[in-house]
């Protein structure tokens, strides 16, 4: 069909394209229309040429020529800052612009990883949360980042800039970037402090246990804020990348285990509600930290899967692999 519609008058724009760009597009809305039979997803909508945040993926030919040029098919050499060289065998390219205006070049590269033997030496349970971000099984809690709160003032005055301005002015042009420039600074802070944190444990640990959860439903919940805020799902990819980057171990423990109300001493299990933070086991009176115990009884769980070998299967049969992040 790409054919045809190049040669059509009102789509005649499609030739000004290169047609990998295009042809990608087509792959991207496959994906999208698979991931809404799949009930994955909503229904795509269509998203128009002029004031979508211009996207386009070259699956080869984006080359760096040297540390300020890339050359892009099509369009020959541009400028750029390249912020890192480029490791591996660079196989394809995204352009992008984000909301403030500013274009991006991301690059998909193959690595030659050395193969570093895993071991469980060091291991460790995760529990997340909304109350502390983590807690691991060594007791040691972390508090949830609040950077959206933080800004939340300069946000609001930026907004409130923004809706007074007259439509279609320049001034309001401008507020709009400083509201795009706010919400990207945010987003900023809580990736660097996710890639820091995820990163942190598994440079201590060998071994990480950790909660499977499903991040939607608790996001539903009136605490959706703060939890937004904490980013959990994407802290579980960075663990997760991070891990298989340093040849360290994730065992997902089954998001139905009981891991709050039972005593990691005697295994018994206690009723408990969302409030009880620190609790009384009743049949061996030890007192517990809520998240801690939670953390120590994911440890266990997770060791005792690592032993019974179910993990690999596990793994095989999640569903983690998204194909339009896989590209
Ligand atoms: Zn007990």
């Amino acid at each position: 069909m790409l054919v045809d519609l190049k040669r059509q008058p009102e789509t005649a724009f499609l030739r000004d394209c290169h047609s990998q760009p295009l042809q990608q597009t087509l792959m991207d809305l496959e994906t999208a229309f698979s991931n809404f039979f799949a009930k994955r997803a909503k229904y795509p909508r269509f998203k128009a040429r002029k004031i979508t945040q211009h996207s386009l993926r070259f699956p080869q030919g984006v080359v760096v020529v040297d540390e300020r040029t890339i050359s892009v098919p099509k369009i020959g050499l541009m400028q750029a800052i390249i912020h890192r060289p480029l490791m591996g065998i660079a196989k394809g390219a995204t352009i992008k612009q984000d909301a403030t205006g500013a274009w991006w070049v991301v690059f998909v590269c193959h690595i030659d990883r050395p193969d570093v033997p895993m071991t469980a030496d060091r291991p460790v349970g995760i529990d997340v949360g909304l109350e502390s971000f983590t807690t691991l099984s060594t007791g040691e809690k972390t508090a949830p980042p609040k950077f959206y709160r933080h800004s939340q003032k300069k946000l609001a005055r930026a907004q409130r800039k923004l809706s007074r301005a007259q439509k279609g002015s320049n001034n309001r042009l401008k507020a709009k970037k400083r509201v795009a420039r706010l919400h990207k600074k945010i987003s900023n802070q809580r990736v660097d402090w996710l890639h820091k944190h995820a990163l942190g444990i598994v440079r201590r640990f060998d071994m990480v246990c950790i909660e499977d959860l499903t991040i939607k439903g608790l996001v539903k919940t009136k605490l959706a804020k703060s939890f937004n805020d904490a980013a959990l799902s994407t802290f579980m990819q960075r663990l997760q990348e991070k891990a298989e980057w340093h040849g360290r171990r994730v065992v997902k423990v089954g998001r139905f285990y009981a891991s709050s109300k039972t005593c990691h001493v005697c295994h018994s299990k206690t009723a408990l509600t969302l409030a009880d933070r620190v609790w009384t086991c009743p049949t061996c009176c030890t007192t517990h930290d809520r998240d801690g115990n939670a953390a120590i009884n994911i440890l266990h769980e997770g060791l005792r899967l690592l032993a019974v070998g179910t993990t690999e299967s596990q793994n095989a049969a999640g569903d983690g692999v998204n194909p339009a992040k896989r590209w």
